[in-house]
């Protein structure tokens, strides 16, 4: 059977990776960014470089979207220079950034109405995981289309959970975003305790991460403050969308996330300081000071 005809519709930190991922299975890909300059690496090693996303999804069958937010990926589906209006009818739509479940499912009734399916298809990873294929993509959406997707998703990941229906996978990464973004923010509100305190940060920190608190993104977010780099992998911005988007969506079903709640306000605190565009793990060094 010959390979499926992949687009790539945003070229960041993980869309760039999962493209390089594609490209060297030898997949022919058309990519589109909304900053074209990111795409020129891409045009040198085979990929067709789309003007819009319209025309990037009609030049394939299974179309990958992995841009910021609900606002971004709205842009690059809908309108009339949007991936739906150029996907062909039975193309596949895979919408692998972390978004609300209601506008996956929003998304999904549009992709129906062009006789398209969609699969919620967000990942865990980050970029090292993105460029070396060994993301795991939390599905929602119809076995058969997963069956379409599953020859591209495998080069691009170390495992596949198909949750169920529609959205399902937006629901599991919100709920993993939450507990990585609570874990996060209650360590940075430990570090400036340590400060306050006048105990040795290195040694206070060496205990708690080495002990029952030092879960691995505790350990990976404090090895980075401890060497001050903040080179994003994932970008601390994108962490407090996904606090919001997981408060959002759990009250739409009647449920309070208030550790959820208090871990958005700190990182929204660092986004007006400043760390927006730095690694997440830059929460770690700005607290609100009361
Ligand atoms: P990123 O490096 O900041 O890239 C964001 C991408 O979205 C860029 O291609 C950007 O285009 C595009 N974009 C932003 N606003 C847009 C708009 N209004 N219209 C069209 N395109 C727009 O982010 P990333 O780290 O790759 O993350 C992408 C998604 O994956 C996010 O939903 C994030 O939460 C999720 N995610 C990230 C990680 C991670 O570790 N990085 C892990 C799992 C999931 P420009 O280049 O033109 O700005």
């Amino acid at each position: 059977m010959s390979k499926p005809r992949v687009a790539i519709l945003g070229l960041g930190i993980m869309g760039s990776g999962m493209a390089g991922r594609v490209l060297s299975a030898e997949f022919s890909l058309t990519v589109y960014n909304r900053n074209r300059e990111k795409a020129a690496p891409f045009e040198k090693n085979g990929a067709f470089v789309a003007a819009s996303p319209r025309e990037a999804a009609a030049r394939a069958e299974i179309i990958i979207s992995i841009v910021a937010d609900d606002a971004a990926s709205r842009g690059v589906w809908l309108g009339e220079d949007g991936a739906l209006a150029g996907a062909c009818r039975g193309s596949l739509l895979v919408e692998s950034s972390t978004l609300t479940v209601a506008w996956i499912k929003e998304l999904a009734a549009a992709a129906a109405q062009r006789g398209c399916e969609l699969l919620d298809a967000p990942v865990t990873g980050t970029k090292p995981h993105a460029a070396a294929g060994e993301l795991l993509f939390l599905v929602g959406g119809s076995a058969s289309a997963l069956a379409t997707a599953r020859p591209v998703l495998s080069v691009l990941s170390r495992d596949i959970v198909h949750l169920g229906p529609t959205g399902s996978g937006a629901y599991l990464k919100l709920i993993n975003n939450y507990l990585c973004g609570v874990q996060a923010a209650s360590m940075a509100e430990a570090i400036a305790f340590i400060r306050k305190s006048g105990l040795d940060r290195s040694k206070a920190v060496s205990v708690l991460t080495n002990g029952a608190p030092g879960s691995p993104l505790i350990k990976i977010i404090s090895a980075r403050a401890a060497a001050a780099d903040f080179t994003p992998n994932f970008e601390l911005r994108w962490m407090a969308k996904d606090l919001g988007y997981a408060v959002e969506e759990a009250a739409r079903s009647g449920l309070t996330l208030r550790t959820a709640a208090a871990a958005q306000e700190i990182f929204e605190h660092a986004v007006e300081a400043g760390h927006g565009e730095k690694d997440f793990s830059a929460v770690l060094e700005s607290v609100p000071q009361n």
